[in-house]
């Protein structure tokens, strides 16, 4: 028997994972575990390697391919992508039966085709030849955005299908609600907003650039509407069924009815929905002929065969029983609605976020009130509205703490210059003691997650107990415990002190960019603390940079936006943290930043260089191409230095540095031209 060759083997390889991808992403029915999944892309992979001309953009392995894109691409759709016209009653619904009716010549009988509502993102999909060719977002309706490079990245998406004529599509991007769970954990390690809902999460991530971004949003597409096509059929229906055929993801949920069945039928979505691992937000319901479909046509914004039946988002009365006040890690308070615990879309509810004093004010929410709760797609419920009418006469308006109910300091209003306004942060509160018991545990806390510092076993109640008696006051006081101590603390057992103890010590081999993190420099994430630590090396370092120099260093870091750069600035500047950080330093505590290995083989080989101000490019990918080159980079000018890289801006204390080493100053364009391998300057 003739031996399979490297291409068939790969075809059927493609096969095969194309198939389990649409048994796990579309009909949420894997065949196979994850481990066997990964085994039959490793070994795509593998042959890949060995016969780079398989990996072809077709390939499964290539869905996450090319660099980020520069810019927004703009396209222009072929025909207008029009929103629907909403309804929210069945009145609503009969009147557009009837004007359905009477746009039909007499004799017709129509059928309808009822759907769920996604609640995400429409996009427009575009298929040639059998391969996704273009993918675009609804834009104003006549222009979208090419967002090809992400819609790649959904493996549910099939990048070819059997039928090999134009088509296009149009469909809703969603993220399951399990998956936003995990997302918003994700960042919450990275020390960003969680999002509210998934529709914004979905249609923030269709217009990334990157394509490496987008893929962790975890999007997932269905498609309702074949809009060009192979013209072969007479109703919505049964493009719906063709697009299955074809491995297309649809939400394959929809029915066909004469119109009695109609509002039964959104009913039972509505009765279903709960269940959906996606948020709907009603029902879509289409005249199914599509010769009537012409026959009716369009208004200016809609089609006048279909229309949107709104549901009610999911609401329950209750009680106000109490308005707490939480002090988070950076002393912000939040009131906190305590509920008479109700009933909401399947789980009890008891608290609700009041999210700042304007809102309450907007509310004019009271202990005691009686108040309508909703979840609309949203994880934390909100409080709608309230009931005045059964209000005691003496429930007084509810006012901000002027002071900490912690600790009480005095708390004022106003931004913290480096936070993000756009998320409402001028409207906060904050407790201005930094020795704030709660902004203390919270500080602990967030020093000690995974994504930071990593200290296993450190619970909340032994946080609270070590923070209240006074034995901790801040994150670098926990190096200085014994276990003896430990042991001291209620429900603390010999044996667990000692593993809190030999955890938080272990803690102490982190790496800076983890510490830094621990921190909680405001906007400074997992990625931007790395970048940060790797250009600081040791936090020794960091300290000693003065202003000047520690913005001429995040000036060079790569995705370093200005509101970062100061966000940094102000925190080195802080003397409370530069006390903490000296803290930690003479604890010995973090361990020096690994740099970016130096290539051992290039023209530059032998060499080290200064870079400083301002190149035509950032100054960490200036470094990327030394090192690669074979050159070490020095953070300033040293006895040994060969090169000083002196862009725009240099500052004179370089230059002198330089004169007195001997070592030669270069413009970019003579730095490039030694990359090039040019020998002498
Ligand atoms: P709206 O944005 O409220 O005007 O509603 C119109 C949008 O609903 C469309 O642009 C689609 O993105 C979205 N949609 C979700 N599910 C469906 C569906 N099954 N059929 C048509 N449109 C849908
Ligand atoms: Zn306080």
């Amino acid at each position: 028997m003739a031996k399979r060759s490297p291409k068939d083997r790969h075809d059927a390889l493609v096969k095969e994972i194309e198939a389990h991808d649409y048994r796990y992403y579309v009909l949420d029915d894997p065949t196979i575990t994850d481990a066997q999944y990964d085994a039959k892309m490793s070994e795509l992979r593998a042959l890949e390697v060995e016969h780079p001309e398989l990996a072809t953009p077709l390939s499964p392995s290539q869905r996450v391919s090319g660099e980020p894109r520069a810019g927004v691409i703009k396209v222009k759709h072929e025909q207008r992508m029009f929103s629907l016209d909403n309804s929210y009653s069945e009145a609503d619904l009969a009147e557009f039966a009837r004007r359905v009716l009477t746009g039909l010549p007499d004799a017709e009988v129509a059928r309808f085709v009822v759907e769920p509502k996604l609640d995400g993102a429409s996009v427009e999909v575009v298929y040639e030849k059998g391969q996704l060719v273009l993918a675009s977002t609804r834009g104003d309706g006549e222009t979208g955005e090419d967002i090809t490079h992400n819609l790649r990245t959904l493996r549910g998406v099939p990048l070819q299908i059997a039928h090999t004529g134009k088509i296009t599509l149009r469909g809703e991007i969603v993220i399951y609600r399990k998956d936003l769970a995990a997302i918003n954990a994700e960042r919450e390690a990275e020390g960003l907003e969680p999002f509210a809902n998934p529709r914004n999460a979905a249609s923030g991530a269709l217009r990334m650039l990157d394509p490496r971004e987008a893929d962790k949003r975890r999007l997932r597409a269905f498609f309702y509407q074949l809009v060009e096509g192979p013209q072969l059929h007479a109703t919505h229906a049964e493009s719906l069924t063709w697009m299955a055929d074809q491995g297309l993801p649809t939400h394959r949920r929809h029915v066909v009815t004469p119109w009695e069945g109609v509002m039964p039928q959104i009913h039972a979505i509505d009765a279903a929905r709960a269940g959906y691992p996606f948020e709907t937000d009603g029902a879509v319901i289409k005249v199914d002929a599509y010769r009537q479909q012409d026959m009716l046509g369009f208004t200016s914004k809609f089609p006048k065969w279909a229309i949107a039946y709104k549901f009610q988002a999911e609401r329950a009365a209750t009680t106000v029983n109490d308005i707490l006040v939480q002090v988070g890690r950076t002393g912000a308070l939040t009131p906190v609605a305590v509920l008479e615990p109700v009933e909401l879309g399947g789980t009890t509810v008891s608290r609700a976020s009041l999210h700042n004093a304007d809102m309450i004010a907007e509310l004019d929410v009271r202990i005691g009130d009686r108040v309508l709760i909703q979840k609309a797609g949203e994880i934390i419920p909100q409080v709608v509205s309230v009931d005045a009418s059964h209000r005691e006469p003496s429930a007084a308006p509810f006012k901000m703490p002027t002071t900490c109910p912690v600790c009480g300091a005095p708390a004022t209003r106003g931004a913290r210059e480096s936070d993000k306004p756009e998320l409402g942060e001028e409207s906060t509160t904050r407790c201005t003691n930094t020795r704030c018991p709660a902004q203390v545990k919270g500080q602990i806390f967030y020093f000690s997650r995974r994504f930071a510092m990593d200290v296993d076993h450190l619970g909340i109640a032994l946080v609270e107990q070590l923070v209240d008696q006074g034995i901790v006051k801040d994150v670098a006081d926990l190096y200085t415990l014994t276990p003896e101590r430990i042991a001291d603390m209620e429900r603390m057992g010999d044996k667990s002190a000692k593993n809190v103890a030999a955890s938080i010590q272990a803690s102490r081999e982190r790496t800076l960019d983890r510490l830094l993190c621990g921190l909680g420099i405001p906007q400074i994430g997992q990625v931007a603390a790395k970048q940060l630590a790797e250009a600081a090396g040791t936090l020794e370092t960091l300290l000693g940079w003065s202003d000047e120099e520690l913005r001429e260093h995040t000036d060079a870091i790569r995705g370093f936006g200005p509101k970062m750069v100061d966000s940094v600035a102000q925190f080195m500047k802080n003397p409370g943290q530069r006390e903490l950080m000296k803290k930690l330093v003479a604890l010995g505590v973090g361990r020096p930043q690994p740099r970016a290995a130096v290539a051992s083989e290039g023209p530059l080989v032998g060499t080290s260089f200064c870079v400083t101000g301002v190149l035509s490019k950032k100054r960490e990918d200036v470094h990327a191409e030394l090192r690669a080159a074979g050159a070490e980079i020095h953070d300033g000018v040293k006895k040994n230095t060969t090169y000083l890289v002196a862009g725009d801006k240099t500052g004179k204390s370089k230059l002198d540095q330089a004169k007195k080493f001997g070592t030669k100053v270069l413009t970019e364009a003579e730095m490039n031209a030694l990359l090039a391998g040019a020998n002498v300057v």
